[in-house]
């Protein structure tokens, strides 16, 4: 009898697939814990363990409905590579045909396409989980220099019909982003995260066994909280609708030391491993605004945009600029990212705080990401490899196609302005505004100059001069130039000397 394999791989747990609807006795489904993709960065412990255990579940699930499941564990051979485990495993079951879901990362693409080379018949299927196609990202950006995400957007509201009134946006506008700024008010108390509760004690025991290398922290493997099925996937979500929905559009960048999740979902993890269908997502956010008085619009619109417009904008530019993208160092940035950033033991409150709660949780929502640890990234010169290096381990989330497209495009403008249409760097002034972290900091937020000023202060204004001949043309920053101008030659010297100590002593910082 002809055999076919078909692989689900551990971001591909997607339970409305059409490949599990009906039993078929010819069909294996195969998942491959595989150490290459448990080491090509060192992943952080609640991400590595996450997955693993996300993938066992489903697989239980998958043998619960009936079908035939065939499970490689970490620790089953000492075979890397995807394609090497998968090829073994074929011969063993006598396999006819090999059959994937499209992968969403290009890496992964290539070591399957190998296969091929191998002698093996191997096909591809979307893994319907996305809204948009490659094709439709193709086709609306054919000819253009940049791609804009409120144009994708927008037409991905007009296809869905999410928040739409026949052609014309709900509400009137397009993007309440605007009204998206503002800052905690004192003694407000923020509702803490919804945690699910599972058992990893087996996967954790597998991994240290492997001795694969791994970053940050988890304390107690009997009660780990980030979801490992739908299920608790689905109520994370319902939490978040009941208790944090209403405030996500104004306290979408406000930061704080008091919490680690302010009115932020915790759903991207989910949803990269496909626990959760973004679709219904938008849709499940838009029926709970529509017959809820209480949420506001920005909150809602805020909320769909990161999905439906980010989320979907992202991918469709990381397989339109793949594998140049990857490569990419507009400014020709070099410097290697200091040690600290491994352990949070930098004096800056900002970072400390916001690398600490990432080697905790695995976690940081946006703002941090961008306006803290990126922003000082930027603002350092680090090289764009080491960025990505970090980011992709660190999170929880952090899956190539939505992690560089962030951090090379959003974040570090390396790109030279593809995503972003201008760096987006910020001064203390910044932090100040959205946050609290600037309290009981060694630095001093308010000066630029002195040897206990702020290091983003001096180095904000350097990024802007060094960097003149690839910026001052940019019609967005027309009035930084104009400010920078108007300071004295003195000011000018003296800004440019501090800023030159702190990037000779980023590891002192
Ligand atoms: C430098 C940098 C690196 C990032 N790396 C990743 C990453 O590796 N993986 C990842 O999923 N997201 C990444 N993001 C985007 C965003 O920060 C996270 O999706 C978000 O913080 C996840 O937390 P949440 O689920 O609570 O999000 P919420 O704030 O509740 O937003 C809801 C959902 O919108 C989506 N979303 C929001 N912003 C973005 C965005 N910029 N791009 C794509 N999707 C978005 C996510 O799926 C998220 O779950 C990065 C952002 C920056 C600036
Ligand atoms: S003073 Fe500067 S380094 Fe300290 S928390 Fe504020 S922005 Fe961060």
């Amino acid at each position: 009898m002809s055999r076919t394999l078909r692989l689900v791989l551990g971001d591909q747990l997607n339970p409305t697939h059409s490949w599990f609807k009906n039993l078929d006795a010819s069909i294996t489904y195969v998942f491959v814990e595989c150490r290459g993709e448990g080491s090509y960065v060192p992943h952080h412990i609640q991400k590595l363990v996450g997955i693993l255990q996300a993938m066992r579940n489903f697989s239980e699930q998958l043998k619960n409905k009936g079908h035939e499941v065939y499970y490689h564990k970490l620790l089953d051979s000492e075979e890397v590579e995807l394609a090497d485990i998968l090829h073994t495993i074929s011969s063993k079951l006598n396999a006819t045909e090999l059959q994937f879901m499209q992968p969403d990362e290009l890496r992964v693409q290539q070591n399957l396409e190998e296969l091929v080379n191998r002698g093996h018949s191997v096909s591809f299927v979307s893994s319907e989980h996305f809204i948009s196609t490659k094709e439709e990202f193709t086709i609306t950006f054919k000819g253009k220099k940049s791609f804009l995400m409120e144009t994708f957007y927008r037409k991905l509201r007009k296809r869905t019909g999410i928040l739409m009134e026949g052609d014309a946006p709900y509400g009137g506008k397009w993007n309440y982003d605007s009204q998206n700024r503002k800052k905690l008010p004192k003694n407000h108390l923020i509702p803490p995260p919804y945690l699910p509760s599972t058992n990893v004690e087996e996967v954790y025991a597998d991994v240290k066994k492997a001795q694969l290398r791994t970053i940050g922290n988890l304390d107690d493997p009997r009660y780990y909280y980030w979801p490992t099925t739908t299920e608790q996937a689905l109520a994370i979500f319902e939490q978040w609708l009941e208790h944090c929905f209403q405030f996500f559009g104004d306290f979408q960048d406000a930061m704080t030391l008091s919490d680690w999740a302010l009115y932020h979902s915790r759903i991207s993890f989910a949803l990269n491993v496909k626990l959760l269908d973004p679709l219904i997502i938008c849709q499940s956010a838009e029926a709970y605004y529509r017959s809820n008085d209480h949420i506001p619009l920005n909150a809602a619109e805020g909320f769909i945009r990161q999905i439906l417009g980010w989320r979907e904008f992202m991918r469709g530019v990381y397989w339109e600029r793949m594998p140049a993208f990857g490569t990419e160092n507009y400014f020709g940035h070099k410097a290697p990212l200091p040690s600290w950033f491994w352990n949070g033991k930098t004096k800056m409150k900002c970072l400390s705080h916001s690398i600490g709660q990432s080697l905790d949780h695995a976690y940081a929502h946006h703002i941090q990401r961008l306006m803290v640890t990126g922003n000082f990234m930027l603002l350092a010169g680090i090289d764009p490899d080491e960025v990505d290096l970090w980011y992709l381990s660190i999170y929880i989330d952090a899956f190539e196609w939505v992690e560089i497209t962030n951090t090379r495009g959003m974040s570090q403008y390396a790109d030279g302005g593809w995503i972003a249409t201008k760096p987006y760097v910020a001064s203390a002034n910044y932090m100040k505004k959205m946050g609290d972290y600037c309290h009981n900091c060694f630095y001093n937020e308010k000066t630029k100059i002195d040897s206990d000023s702020c290091p983003f202060n001096s180095l904000y204004w350097n990024f802007f001069e060094r960097h003149r001949e690839l910026l001052s043309n940019n019609f967005r920053l027309g009035m930084v130039y104009r400010t920078f101008d108007k300071m004295s030659s003195e000011s000018k010297v003296a800004i440019r000397a501090r800023a030159n100590y702190v990037l000779d002593n980023l590891e002192q910082l």
